[in-house]
C-alpha cells in the first residue's frame, strides 16, 4: 500500500501535527502547526531548534511589521491547506 508523507507531531507544542500548507498567492508550500504557529519551509529539518514563526515570514513576504500581520487579513487570505 502506497502511504503518503507521515509528518511528524509538531515538536514545539506536541499537540497538533504539522500540516502541508501553501500560500495563495504563490502556491509555494511549508509546513505548519496550527496549534502554535510554528512553520517550516520544506528545506527546514523540522526541529523546535529550526522552527520559525508563522508571523514572521509572513510579515517578511508582506514588508509589514509582524505585530501587523494580521491586522486586514486572516489566515485564509495568505494561506491555505494543502492536499
Ligand atoms: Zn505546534
Amino acid at each position: 500500500m502506497e502511504m503518503g508523507p507521515v509528518w511528524p507531531v509538531c515538536p514545539c507544542c506536541e499537540q497538533m501535527f504539522v500540516q502541508v500548507y501553501c500560500f495563495k498567492d504563490s502556491g509555494e508550500p511549508f509546513l505548519l502547526c496550527s496549534e502554535c504557529d510554528a512553520f517550516w519551509w520544506p528545506d527546514d529539518v523540522v526541529g523546535e531548534d529550526t522552527a520559525r514563526l508563522l508571523d514572521d515570514v509572513v510579515a517578511a513576504r508582506l514588508g509589514v511589521a509582524s505585530d501587523g500581520v494580521w491586522a486586514d487579513r486572516t489566515w485564509s487570505d495568505v494561506l491555505e491547506l494543502q492536499g
